[in-house]
């Protein structure tokens, strides 16, 4: 099948934060995952590169917006491919193949009587690109995220009838599945419940935008047209730009992964202009939480902020994204601490997973020619590794639908640590200079070192770098993931390299 998701389309303001390269390792250990198990996946993520706060910043810049939009999203697609991420499409929505899918949604959605005149006026955050419906009665009234001061606008634009849609709507965050977490839906249901009202989609007097057609002086809204952007992304270079080849190339979407405070663009508007223009709709939303920093918000002001492309070059990926993915629940709020953060590193990837690996591999080159050696019982199912192999598997397949990544990580290291334990309780160091007790000796590596083989696969798509240094040091077969996650795929006799570490230790100095 094809498993399309995608990542939010980042705003160009700035370059990428710890937050959008969390949201985009997520979303990357999930293709991976599904890379694996054999799905045809389309991982999109891309820019967002219109709107107001745009222009303005690329003028305080002296730059042209094209030139801003230019800058910053080379510096996102140049930051992902340092982290690893394995992104299938990266669109931009100045791409202008956007432009005609933009004008062709629009199109149907006219036709089909959801776009109205309406005055617009209330209080504007820039930052935010929205109208807020209730700020405080203060004097200045001011953006709750933003803390800078709303901008009063009174204005003619085109607007959206979302009012039309609020049955579909209500049913489609009735289905089970379609927000998660859980509580995320109850904050959209509250929303809805409250009665849709209709949205406005287009801006006057900003030209950096894409004009809409028939309506002189608009440009579309940024989050009309960003919405819009995962649509245009599913396109390959040479095809027919049309919006009904969409839906060969991956639409629906089976899952968009977003920050919490973007739920209702994505979870709502973006269903129900889907809906309008007669599109399927996608499968799933999933709003995840913050990210603080040693129990603070990240800020500028607060000078706190930690920079990702820091936190690769001094830590790499792996263990960033360990970190990352293995601690922080899916869909919570996360607080990046710093000891915590190299005390999992060292713990769980240096010494339990590497470790293990390095000095089994050490005692089977010494003691069998340098080789894998033979299993004897350890070959069959019902070894203790095996079944404890068993057990992991199953568990790590039910995380990765629930999208747990760290029952999925912890699965993973409990094999680790059952291998420990029952490499110190068989003592192979012992029983070697014990008479007899060479093919037990035999069997428990080698049952170790397939427990270390499986350990690596299920790393896989959480750690890949670190996954492939451990598998190019445990000969097997090539063999669709699937195969390689049963137990007796590692080859009987096959040389074993000298073991070279896996993951360095963390150490930092001082505060990143
Ligand atoms: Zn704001």
């Amino acid at each position: 099948m094809t498993y399309t998701l995608t990542t939010p389309l980042y705003y160009v303001n700035d370059r990428a934060h710890l937050g959008s390269a969390y949201t985009t390792l997520a979303c990357d250990a999930i293709a991976r995952y599904h890379r694996l198990m054999g799905d045809a996946v389309v991982f999109i993520t891309g820019c967002d590169e219109h709107g107001q706060k745009i222009q303005r910043t690329a003028e305080a810049a002296g730059l042209s917006p094209q030139a801003h939009c230019d800058l910053v999203s080379a510096s996102y697609q140049e930051l992902w491919q340092n982290w690893q991420i394995s992104n299938d499409r990266f669109i931009r929505t100045t791409d202008p193949r956007h432009r005609r899918i933009v004008e062709q949604f629009f199109a149907r959605v006219e036709a089909n009587g959801d776009i109205r005149e309406g005055r617009q006026q209330g209080w504007y955050c820039v930052a935010c690109e929205e109208f807020k419906d209730d700020p405080a009665e203060a004097q200045e009234p001011s953006c709750a995220i933003h803390h800078k001061p709303l901008e009063w606008r009174d204005e003619v634009n085109l607007f959206f009838r979302l009012s039309n849609y609020q049955e579909q709507i209500e049913q489609l965050i009735r289905r089970p599945g379609f927000i998660a977490p859980e509580s995320r839906r109850r904050e959209v249901e509250n929303f809805v419940a409250q009665g849709l009202r209709d949205f406005s989609i287009s801006r006057v007097n900003l030209p950096w935008g894409i004009p809409v057609p028939g309506h002189g002086g608009h440009t579309f809204y940024v989050w009309f047209d960003a919405l819009l952007g995962y649509l245009t992304a599913l396109l390959n270079n040479d095809d027919h730009v049309d919006l009904d080849a969409v839906s060969e190339r991956g639409w629906p979407a089976q899952l968009h992964v977003i920050g919490k405070d973007i739920l209702r663009f994505h979870a709502v508007y973006w269903p129900a202009m889907l809906l309008s223009a007669g599109l399927p709709l996608p499968e799933r939303v999933f709003g995840h939480g913050f990210l603080t920093r040693e129990g603070q918000k990240m800020g500028k002001s607060l000078g706190n902020v930690l920079d990702p492309q820091l936190l690769l070059e001094r830590c790499g990926s792996d263990a960033v994204r360990w970190y990352l993915l293995r601690d922080i629940p899916f869909g919570d709020d996360g607080d990046f601490q710093q000891q915590r953060f190299v005390d999992l590193v060292n713990s769980d990837l240096a010494n339990t997973i590497g470790n293990l690996l390095n000095r089994t591999i050490a005692m089977a080159r010494r003691w069998f020619d340098g080789a894998v050696p033979d299993p004897g019982e350890a070959a069959g199912p019902s070894h203790p590794l095996a079944v404890a192999a068993g057990d992991a598997c199953s568990t790590y397949h039910v995380a990765w639908q629930r999208l747990d990544f760290r029952a999925a990580a912890e699965a993973a290291l409990g094999l680790a640590v059952a291998a420990n334990g029952y490499l110190n309780e068989q003592a192979p160091w012992s029983r070697m200079k014990q008479e007899g007790q060479r093919e037990q000796v035999s069997s428990d590596l080698y049952a170790v070192l397939e427990a270390a083989r499986l350990v690596a696969q299920l790393l896989a798509p959480l750690v890949p770098l670190m996954s492939d240094r451990m598998l190019a040091q445990l000969p097997a077969a090539p063999a669709p993931w699937p195969d390689q996650l049963r137990w007796g795929a590692l080859t009987v006799g096959a040389p074993l390299p000298e073991p070279t570490p896996v993951m360095a230790r963390l150490e930092l100095e001082g505060q990143l």
